[in-house]
């Protein structure tokens, strides 16, 4: 059963899945919008055309339909929004952030040029380079 999880928390944090699962939803709800708009002025506009004759009170019931849609979808893409956050600051802690690799270049005192650590003779302007480890410098 905890494989069962893990392997469901995997396919969930993939990414694509939530992208996926936005896409539905605001495509579901940006079909709300177009509904509305088509039930609350397209449709309303034709039949006044075809001789129909609408209150100010229809009017104000078709805007405040038409506005409840937008602001819910509104809503929605913003609390999806805040979903997409969550989880991608959750896929980027499932990730180990990668050591800081072990210097292999110093950069030469005299002109500056990034040479191997290990060196003692400058490359590029053949200065002798004071050692910073005393103890091979004993041992030779
Ligand atoms: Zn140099």
């Amino acid at each position: 059963m905890k494989r069962f999880i893990e392997e469901f928390k995997a396919f969930v944090l993939r990414g694509n899945v939530m992208d996926m699962a936005v896409g539905v939803i605001i495509g579901g709800a940006f079909t709300g919008i177009v509904t509305s708009l088509t039930d609350n002025f397209i449709q309303p506009v034709l039949s006044l055309v075809g001789g129909a004759r609408y209150s100010w009170g229809d009017v104000n019931v078709f805007i405040s339909n038409f506005a409840s849609t937008v602001v819910n979808f509104l809503i929605m893409a913003f609390i999806l929004f805040c979903m997409l956050k969550a989880t991608n600051k959750l896929i980027s802690l499932g990730k180990k952030p990668e050591a800081p690799k072990a210097p292999t270049t110093k950069v030469c005192p005299y002109c500056l040029s990034e040479i191997p650590i290990g060196a003692t003779k400058c490359a590029h302007c053949a200065s002798e380079l004071p050692s910073e480890e005393p103890a091979q410098t004993a041992n030779a």
